[in-house]
This record gives structure tokens, C-alpha cells and sequence, in this order.
């Protein structure tokens, strides 16, 4: 059995103010849960503040994004190995606005997903079709190049102790999901081309679904067999919409 994964990818919104906020208010409703496993990703600046905050908690801690460099002469970056001294767990790569605006291509995204791997951090790589491509019936070819770049790079067993998350980027921010049965093809189709690789760690994959989701959607989604749990923007950043999704997910 897979446990339920919900994170929230909080984007670039925050406050020191509105993270303790957030966060207790989390930690509260958190405390009721058991069988999910319940994750923050706020800006890079808050982790520290988010850590000492979580320390008690039982919420996991994750980031938005790192460089590929561990050390060095990259003015302005943060590398996989300072995230893991503040107790970060998770790393998003290949989030559709950073491949969108940042430029990021399959190939850098295939080395973040590794150098996250090389800190002994969890990589959430996701994936996703743009409605352009959905429409020319391109997802699956566009998710197979995705997901490809990923195994040339790190191997067969690259998604052991990963996650992959299935954003159609129309879905994003859009108000508009996926049907939980479109959602569910994609997801099949996602474990079916990691078991091609290696049965195990696709047996073990855990394949969220992120795109507009919300307290009143998830429950549909989360019944769904290869959908097992959520990537959550928007609607993460309310304490009470973001546990009714969590709580969703039991
Ligand atoms: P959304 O964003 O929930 O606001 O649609 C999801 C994401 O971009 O991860």
C-alpha cells in the first residue's frame, strides 16, 4: 500500500507573519490525521523559519527548487545539501512554471532530479501536457519525453524514492481539474512506463495529481487507483481548505 502524499507548493506568496500563521493553524488540524503524509513547500527564504516552526510536527518540509551545483561560483542559487540541513525532505524539479518562465528543459530537470537524489532528498518531479499539446493528443508522448530524460540520466531505479507529480499545466491555477478519470489515465500511463524500467519502484511510485484541486474535488480524485495524493497550489495557502484535501486523502 502507497501512503497518501498531500503537499502544499505555496509558490511565491508569504509573509514571516502569514507562515507562522499558516503553519500553526496546519499543525493543529495536521494533529487530528493519521494515514497521510502532509507536506509544505514554502519560498527558500521561509525554510528556516518553516523548520523551527514544524520541528513537533509531523508536517514534512519541502522546497521549490534548487541548482544542479552543490558548491561554488552560482551567484545567487541554493543547493540540495543546504536544503537537507534544514530538515528539508522534498524538492519539487520540473514544475511547469519554472520549465515555462526559467527555461528549464527535460535535460536540466533530469540533473536537478539528480542532484536532489545525490543529497538524499526526495525529488517530486513533475509532468505535464500544455492544452496545446492536449489538443494535438500529445500527453502521453510529452509525459514519455518527460519522464525519459529523468531514466537516461539517473538509471533504471530512478524513481525509487521519488514522486511524480501530474500537473496538466491547463489545469494549473485554472480553476478547471482533470476529470478524476482523465487523471487516472494519465497515472496508469505514468506507473506503466516506470515499470517498464524497473516493477518495484512503480509498484511503490507515489503518482499525485496537481491542478486546481480542492477540498470539494479531491475525494473523487483520491478515489481514483494510481492517483495517491496531491500537489496543491492555491488552495494551500488556506489552512482550512488545504486540511479538508488532507483529509480527503484518508
Ligand atoms: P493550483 O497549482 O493548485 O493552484 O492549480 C498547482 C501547482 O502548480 O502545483
Amino acid at each position: 500500500m502507497r501512503r497518501p502524499l498531500v503537499m502544499g507548493n505555496w509558490k511565491l506568496h508569504g509573509s514571516k507573519a502569514s507562515v507562522e500563521k499558516l503553519l500553526v493553524e496546519l499543525m493543529v488540524k495536521a494533529n487530528e490525521v493519521e494515514g497521510v503524509e502532509i507536506a509544505v513547500c514554502p519560498p527558500l527564504v521561509f525554510v528556516g523559519q518553516a523548520e523551527r516552526l514544524l520541528r513537533y510536527s509531523q508536517i514534512a518540509l519541502g522546497a521549490q527548487n534548487i541548482d544542479v551545483n552543490r558548491q561554488g561560483a552560482f551567484t545567487g542559487e541554493v543547493a540540495a545539501d543546504m536544503l537537507g540541513e534544514f530538515g528539508v525532505r522534498y524538492v519539487l524539479v520540473g514544475h511547469s512554471e519554472r520549465r515555462a518562465m526559467h527555461h528549464e528543459n527535460d535535460d536540466l530537470v533530469a540533473r536537478k532530479f539528480e542532484a536532489v537524489k545525490a543529497a538524499g532528498l526526495i525529488p517530486v518531479l513533475c509532468v505535464g501536457e500544455t492544452q496545446a499539446e492536449r489538443n494535438n493528443g500529445e500527453t502521453k508522448d510529452v509525459i514519455g519525453h518527460q519522464l525519459q530524460a529523468v531514466v537516461k540520466r539517473c538509471g533504471r531505479k530512478a524513481f525509487d524514492n521519488a514522486v511524480v507529480a501530474y500537473e496538466p499545466v491547463w489545469a494549473i491555477g485554472s480553476g478547471q481539474a482533470a476529470s478524476p478519470v482523465d487523471a487516472q489515465k494519465v497515472h496508469e500511463f505514468i506507473r506503466a512506463q516506470v515499470a517498464a524500467q524497473d516493477p518495484a519502484s512503480a509498484q511503490a511510485l507515489r503518482i499525485l495529481y496537481g491542478g486546481s484541486v480542492k477540498a470539494s474535488n479531491a475525494q473523487a480524485l483520491f478515489m481514483m487507483d494510481d492517483v495517491d495524493g496531491a500537489l496543491v497550489g492555491g488552495a494551500s495557502l488556506d489552512a482550512q481548505e488545504f486540511s479538508g484535501i488532507f483529509n480527503a486523502a484518508l
